[in-house]
């Protein structure tokens, strides 16, 4: 059970937005953004606040319980982006309104996030 300091505590660290597409709460107005086990529970994860981001609704879904996915580029299993551990900035970049992966672990994680579906796009570019 997350608490709701804790809850407020991760929205603020993560300022208001999420640690994966980087959609920031006001362009997402009917839909809040959660916090999220970076660890899944059923893989370990505990509630501890370095456990826990802020996700979007779509990062949250696509990611489920995964940790790992298929690197498009090298074909070999790879770990999901970790929000605490790592800089975002190392991992992806933006080309206009698409997110690309500089390193396999954001290839990866733009894959099994589906973060730049349709839906998404047109969030960007609204
Ligand atoms: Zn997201």
């Amino acid at each position: 059970m997350i608490g709701s300091q804790i809850r407020t505590t991760v929205r603020e660290r993560a300022r208001d937005a999420c640690e994966y597409c980087r959609l920031h709460q006001d362009d997402s107005p009917l839909s809040p953004l959660h916090v999220e086990h970076i660890i899944p529970k059923v893989h370990g994860g505990t509630d501890d606040i370095d456990n826990l981001a802020l996700a979007c609704i779509d990062c949250n879904l696509h990611k489920g319980t995964n940790l790992t996915g298929i690197d498009p580029q090298s074909n070999e299993v790879t770990e999901l982006f970790h929000p605490r551990r790592e800089e975002w900035k190392e991992h992806f970049e933006w080309q206009g309104i698409y997110l690309k992966g500089r390193t396999a672990i954001g290839r990866t994680t733009i894959r099994v996030l589906n973060i730049n579906s349709e839906d998404q796009i047109a969030l960007r570019s609204s």
